[in-house]
């Protein structure tokens, strides 16, 4: 799929919310569902931050 393409797709998508994942680096994050989009989540606000998490962040978390 094109950069493109998943940028259209994200800025579509209505985002349903996975349960926060905790990241390696203590960063917590939401994942969407639908176009598996992942966000910065503040626990101690519980609310997610808008920022994305690259993909290449996420990659490294699975190691
Ligand atoms: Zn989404």
């Amino acid at each position: 799929m094109s950069a493109l393409l998943k940028q259209i797709l994200r800025w579509l998508c209505p985002h349903r919310f996975s349960w926060p994942h905790s990241g390696i680096d203590g960063q917590d994050y939401q994942v969407c569902l639908l176009c598996g989009t992942a966000f910065e989540y503040d626990v101690s606000t519980m609310r997610r931050t808008g920022r994305l998490v690259l993909p290449h962040t996420r990659k490294m978390l699975r190691l």
